[in-house]
């Protein structure tokens, strides 16, 4: 069946904070790339005229890295603006009217999740709704309950098909290559099982604390905040099947299947941190139990990945901003090899931020009589980081309908799953000195070998 491409995309929530870092300058880039040539329509509650909007857009495209005099004109060239009370059929029969007769529109939802219900119902009542598709962004629910509401709600609207939950993170160029580097190297696809692998650590490293957002922070925490949604994303494109074809749908089974194999967590595989000074930020209660550090051992069912740990450390306030994945090889053990010096494990090491390299340590034998040797990377591949920002990708792809990159509803709710034993016992909370690695404790997670620290930008 043809796809129909979106021939207009609606922004609820035009005055807000998501739409002015990442959504219009994504607009302009899509703009540039030939991507966008459909009118855009704010819609808010703030008493803007289409001039005030145009400045406000104009504000966002200023700040923000490579504005585009010629791709930045015609977009405001394509701006329309509604505003009204996300609750008042005035509001759609308004934004009805702006629409004029598009077949096909895009509605993304960027306010705050209470008001989903409220928006999606006025989109229902006056028809707005028919043929269209909508878009999310996470957080998908505080856990499993509010997840599977929160589809009912999406679901009360839109068929499955017509709903893109955006996990920015599978936007990613350095995610995608992930999937990209297994699938088409079948040397390492070979090896990437239980037989050969020892384990995974994933580690997501932020120099910053919260930044200002004590208050948003407080409601989430950092295994709400990216192990349930982000870290679990990256675990599903390193263990997922090949898909059975290349049709969205089968890229989006393939990962859904990875998620719903792993095993939900056991409160003793999980130690919670947070930062000396965190409940004395803004908006953070004085006596908050909200982690801002977790260490996780996650395990997956199945032969392939049988008792594989996949260990996740992420936290903020920690010595480096970088994000890496390390998968570890078996010991080698070989006769000929000196007993005294054998040689260690290989690796591969996949850099995802803020470097983007892709490296293979191996051995090597030095120079002389005996088989001794030392660790050397081979780095594979290096790039500077995202050639299109996720909102761009994402936004591009939602408006042709190809839902490859958007999280489906059965995904979400086996993320919840996974994560949902440590949301309702009481973990001890250990604290951590800025600029550290997290508390001692997190040592206990991971055992012989210890944690592998990544560096930070070079
Ligand atoms: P904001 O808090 O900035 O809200 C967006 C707009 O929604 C506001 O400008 C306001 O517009 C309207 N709004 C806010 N609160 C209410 C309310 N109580 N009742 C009715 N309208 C309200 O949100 P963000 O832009 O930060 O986020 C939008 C969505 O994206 C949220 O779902 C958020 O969780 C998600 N998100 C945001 C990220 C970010 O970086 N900001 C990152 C990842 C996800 P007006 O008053 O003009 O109608």
């Amino acid at each position: 069946m043809a796809v129909s491409q979106s021939d207009a995309l609606i922004l609820f929530g035009a005055s807000g904070d998501l739409a002015h870092r990442k959504i219009f300058p994504a607009l302009q880039a899509m703009v540039r790339r030939g991507r966008l040539d459909a009118p855009v329509i704010g819609v808010a509650r703030t008493q803007w005229s289409l001039e005030q909007f145009r400045a406000r857009v104009g504000e966002s495209l200023a700040k923000h890295p490579g504005l585009d005099v010629q791709a930045s004109t015609k977009l405001s060239g394509l701006l329309r603006y509604v505003s009204g009370g996300y609750g008042e059929t005035a509001t759609f029969e308004r934004l009805r009217k702006e629409l004029s007769g598009a077949a096909h529109p895009l509605y993304y939802l960027a306010v705050p999740p209470s008001i989903f219900a409220t928006v999606l119902e006025g989109l229902d009542k006056t028809g707005c709704a028919r043929d269209a598709r909508v878009v999310v962004e996470k957080p998908f629910g505080r856990d499993l309950k509010s997840a599977q509401a929160l589809n009912r709600t999406l679901r009360a609207s839109f068929p499955e098909q017509a709903i893109f939950r955006i996990d920015h993170y599978l936007g990613k160029e350095p995610v995608q290559n992930l999937l990209y580097f297994r699938f088409a190297n079948p040397l390492f696809e070979g090896v990437w099982n239980a037989r050969h692998i020892e384990r995974v650590q994933i580690t997501m490293a932020e120099r910053l604390g919260v930044a200002g957002r004590g208050r948003f922070y407080e409601e989430a925490g950092a295994i709400r905040d990216v192990v349930q949604n982000h870290m679990l994303m990256v675990i599903a494109c390193l263990t997922m099947m090949e898909p059975a074809g290349n049709d969205h749908e089968s890229v989006r089974e393939a990962r859904a299947s990875a998620l719903k194999t792993i095993r939900p967590l056991n409160p003793y595989d999980v130690v919670r941190g947070q930062f000396r000074g965190y409940r004395q930020e803004q908006g953070v209660a004085p006596d908050s139990r909200v982690e801002t550090f977790a260490a996780l051992r996650f395990y997956l069912d199945g032969d392939r990945w049988a008792n594989v740990p996949f260990y996740v450390r992420v936290g903020k306030r920690l010595p480096v901003t970088a994000t890496e994945v390390l998968i570890e090889f078996k010991r080698p053990c070989c006769p000929v090899l000196d007993e005294y010096e054998p040689p260690l494990a290989d690796y591969i090491r996949f850099q995802l931020s803020p470097n983007v390299s892709i490296a293979l340590g191996t051995n090597v034998k030095l120079p002389g009589e005996a088989l001794v040797g030392k660790r050397t990377e081979l780095v594979a591949h290096q790039g500077s980081g995202d050639d299109m920002d996720p909102y761009e990708r994402l936004i591009g792809d939602a408006m042709s309908g190809d839902a490859r990159l958007f999280a489906r509803e059965d995904a979400v709710e086996a993320a919840w799953r996974a994560v949902a034993p440590i949301l309702t016992s009481a973990t001890p909370l250990y604290d951590y000195e800025p600029n550290t690695w997290g508390p001692n404790e997190a040592d206990r997670i991971i055992g012989e070998g210890g944690w592998h620290n990544p560096q930070g930008a070079i």
